[in-house]
C-alpha cells in the first residue's frame, strides 16, 4: 500500500508540474486526486494500526499535490497577465472627442484675414480699463450718461476708477501712446454694459475695433475699407451707405448700413422692410483724440470704426438670440 501510494505520488507531481497549460493541468490534478482517493476504499482489510499509519500518509500526499497544483496554477496566472499587457495595434481606435473654436472667434478670424489683406494688424488690450482710457482720452464729456454707475460696471479700486470697458475704443489710444503713426489696427475683444438682457442685450459682448492713421486719409477711403471687407465677409456684392450721426469720438461721425444680406435690398422682415442693415459706427477721429495719444493733429489724420461683433454674426447666420453666443448649449454650438 505504502508503494502504491510513493507512486501515485511520484507519477501525480511529475504529471502536474509538466502539465503545458491550465486545461491540461485541471485533468492532471482531477485524474490523480480521484486514483488518491480510491485509495481509502481499499483500506477494508487492514488493521487499525495499518489503517491510520497509511491514513496519515494518504492526506500527506493529498496536500503535497495540492501544493503542487495550486503553484502550477499561479505560473498559468501570471504568464496571462503578463501576456495581457501587449498592446494590439492593428485594433481600431476610440476617438477621442475635441471641440472646436467658438462661432465669435471663428468669425474674428475670418474677419483679421480679411482685414490683414488690407495692410491691417491685430491688436488687443485690458477688459479691466480705467476711466481715463475709456472715457477722457476718448473726448467723453464729464457728464456723459455713459459715465453713470447704471450703464457701466465700475470696480472698486483704490487709485484710478476702474471699469470693465464699455467699448475697445480704449486701446486705440494706449496703441497710439506707445507706437508712432501711420496706424491700421483691428481690436477683437470682448465688451461690458450694464443692460436688461434679452434676445437682442447680453451684458457682455463683442466689438472689432478698426483705426486707419495717415498723412491723406478721407471718408472715401474707409468707404472703400468698409465695402471691401462687407463683401469679403458675406461673399456678395453689397452695396453700402452713410448716414450721420454722432460719437465723442470722431468727427463727422456716420451710421453705416448695408444693403440687407437677405432680400438684396427688395424689403423683407429682417431689415425691417426698408432693404438696409445697420452694421456699425464710425468717423473721422477727433483731433482731441489724437492730441491725447499723443499724435500730431496737424499732419496725421483717419478713421476710426466700431462693429457689434455679436450682431454681425446674427446677420450672417440668421441667429435670432445673442444669448445663444454665452450659455454653451452644444446644439448651438456644434452647428459651427
Ligand atoms: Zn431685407
Amino acid at each position: 500500500m505504502n508503494k502504491k501510494l510513493e507512486s501515485i505520488k511520484e507519477k501525480a507531481l511529475q504529471e502536474i508540474n509538466s502539465s503545458k497549460d491550465e486545461n491540461s493541468l485541471n485533468e492532471n490534478y482531477r485524474k490523480n486526486f480521484k486514483e488518491l482517493s480510491s485509495v481509502f476504499s481499499q483500506m477494508g482489510d487492514l488493521s487499525s494500526e495499518e489503517k491510520k499509519a497509511i491514513g496519515v500518509k494518504a492526506n500527506e500526499i493529498k496536500q503535497l499535490v495540492t501544493r503542487a497544483f495550486e503553484e502550477k496554477k499561479e505560473t498559468f496566472v501570471k504568464e496571462k497577465k503578463d501576456n495581457s499587457s501587449f498592446f494590439d495595434i492593428t485594433i481600431p481606435g476610440k476617438k477621442t472627442k475635441i471641440g472646436h473654436l467658438h462661432p465669435i472667434t471663428q468669425a474674428i478670424n475670418e474677419a483679421e484675414n480679411i482685414f490683414r489683406g488690407m495692410g491691417f494688424s491685430l491688436v488687443e488690450g485690458p477688459e479691466l480699463e480705467d476711466e481715463w482710457h475709456n472715457f477722457d482720452a476718448l473726448n467723453f464729456p464729464a457728464d456723459h450718461p455713459a459715465r453713470e454707475m447704471q450703464d457701466t460696471f465700475f470696480v472698486k479700486s483704490k487709485n484710478k476708477k476702474l471699469l470693465m470697458r464699455t467699448h475697445t475704443s480704449p486701446v486705440q489710444i494706449r496703441y497710439m501712446k506707445t507706437h508712432k503713426p501711420p496706424y491700421r489696427i483691428i481690436v477683437p475683444g470682448r465688451v461690458f454694459r450694464n443692460e436688461a438682457t434679452d434676445a437682442s442685450h447680453e451684458v457682455n459682448f463683442y466689438q472689432i475695433e478698426g483705426l486707419m492713421i495717415d498723412k491723406e486719409i478721407s471718408v472715401a477711403n474707409f468707404k472703400a475699407v468698409i465695402e471691401e471687407f462687407c463683401r469679403a465677409f458675406f461673399g456678395q456684392d453689397v452695396k453700402i451707405r452713410l448716414r450721420p450721426s454722432f460719437f465723442p469720438f470722431t468727427e463727422p461721425s456716420f451710421e453705416v448700413d448695408m444693403s440687407c444680406s437677405e432680400c438684396k435690398g427688395k424689403g423683407c422682415s429682417l431689415c425691417s422692410q426698408t432693404g438696409w442693415l445697420e452694421i456699425l459706427g464710425a468717423g473721422m477721429v477727433h483731433p482731441n483724440v489724437l492730441e491725447n495719444s499723443g499724435v500730431d493733429s496737424k499732419k496725421w489724420q483717419g478713421f476710426a470704426f466700431g462693429f457689434g461683433w455679436d450682431r454681425w454674426i446674427m446677420l450672417k447666420y440668421k441667429i435670432n438670440d445673442v444669448r445663444l453666443f454665452y450659455n454653451g448649449d452644444l446644439r448651438f454650438l456644434n452647428q459651427f
